[in-house]
């Protein structure tokens, strides 16, 4: 039989069913119960932060971290076009409109246009900035450290100081990537914005089934989270609630998965390490296609790899060859649609997105699970050689 080869699929061999038949045992399966406390603490402890939040989805954490910035209706948020679009839906959510800003060579977050847009096409005025084409006050960027990549966050978090704008962190994808050098040495993506952002989806890092936590250096903005997230009871006994709350708790089942992942994250992370320094050297071999880097200052979680086709040397065009790898039984993706693209966001404002449209059409994601065998990756580089000179239905 033919094997396959999945892009990227959980790792559950910890402690996972141990913590969950202890919750199913003691009957706390729901919204309360020591797991959900244990994953919060021990998120901080990793994190080096004084507290944490688990919720429902890193899209619900997006959204309380939005509303907690003081976004509201009629609102501007700055957000990439480059990223998976529940980064940016919360803004709609709320009511909100996003502008949508270029990547750079990492993928991330281009600082330099973003820079240029606040100062060209604003004003701060009495400490607001004003959008000048549509007048509207623009309060925020969402910053997503795409692929486990940081974002250039020296250069973000000082725009943002100078055009007061809160900076909300999307690293759903970034769990454990840290700064290894410069201003921001040892910290962790996620922890130097206002708010960062954690998804346990089953293709993250590491995963809940379902699952977000929000960190904040704000511990009032964090208790305040967790009361949105429980229906904003104001009296637990009589029911008394002044403002409009969510049902974004992480459950304890949830959670019992989420420490036992936890656990295992860093050998997680060695082992992705590893595999991508294995693709690097073998792929660097095949004319014209090359895995992208990651910053130099970081030390990533290596959560996917991007691989980069020069088609004026490699014969496949990206969807040929997405077909080719799928024929032998490897699952690989193209990296999003633009959001700006999707029909929902047609209409919103784009400042000179121009890289992004490049990288769309030359990268496609391959297998990086953490089971993934030496013997994977040999099939994978072998079929990425053997497409070099293929011609669909020879
Ligand atoms: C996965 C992901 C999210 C959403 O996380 P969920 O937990 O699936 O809601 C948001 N932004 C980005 C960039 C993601 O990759």
């Amino acid at each position: 039989m033919k094997s396959f080869i999945p892009l990227s699929v959980p790792n559950l061999k910890g402690n996972e069913k141990k913590y969950i038949l202890d919750a199913i045992n003691k009957e706390w399966v729901s919204t309360g119960g020591s797991y959900i406390n244990k994953f919060e603490e021990e998120m901080s402890k990793y994190l080096n932060v004084n507290d944490a939040v688990a919720c429902q989805s890193g899209t619900a954490g997006i959204h309380l971290s939005l509303i907690l910035s003081g976004i509201s209706n009629g609102d501007e948020v700055i957000v990439p076009t480059l990223t998976f679009i529940a980064a940016v839906n919360p803004v709609k959510y709320i009511g909100a409109e996003p502008i949508f800003m270029d990547c750079d060579d990492m993928l991330t977050m281009d600082v330099d246009k973003l820079e240029r847009f606040c100062r060209e096409e604003c004003n701060l005025i009495e400490g607001k900035l004003i959008n000048n084409k549509s007048k509207k006050h623009i309060k925020a960027i969402v910053v997503v450290h795409v692929f486990g990549n940081i974002a250039n966050m020296e250069k973000i978090m000082s725009i943002a100081t100078k055009y007061k704008l809160k900076v909300i962190e999307d690293a759903t994808e970034a769990l454990g990537s840290r700064f290894i050098s410069g201003k921001y040495k040892g910290k962790y993506a996620g922890t130097i914005g206002d708010f960062g952002i954690y998804s346990f989806n089953g293709n993250k890092i590491i995963t809940t089934g379902g699952g977000g936590m929000i960190v904040s250096n704000d511990q009032k903005l964090l208790s305040k989270a967790r009361y949105l997230s429980t229906q904003a009871k104001d009296d637990t006994l009589y029911y008394i609630h002044n403002e409009i709350g969510y049902n974004y708790r992480m459950s304890n089942l949830q959670a019992a998965l989420g420490k036992a992942q936890l656990e295992q994250l860093e050998d997680f992370i060695k082992i992705k390490k590893e595999n991508y320094e294995l693709y690097k050297s073998k792929i660097s071999n095949i004319e014209g296609l090359s895995l992208m880097d990651f910053r130099k200052d970081v030390l990533p979680n290596y959560w996917f790899y991007s691989l980069l086709i020069d088609n004026s040397k490699y014969r496949l065009k990206r969807d040929e060859l997405i077909l080719f790898l799928l024929e032998k039984g490897i699952q690989t993706r193209p990296i999003w649609g633009l959001i700006q693209n999707q029909k929902p966001y047609k209409k919103c404002e784009v400042y000179k997105v121009e890289k992004a449209k490049e990288y769309i059409n030359k990268i496609i994601n391959i297998p990086c699970s953490t089971n993934l065998e030496k013997k994977d990756i040999d099939i994978v580089v072998e079929s990425l050689n053997d497409g070099i000179n293929t011609i669909r239905g020879n």
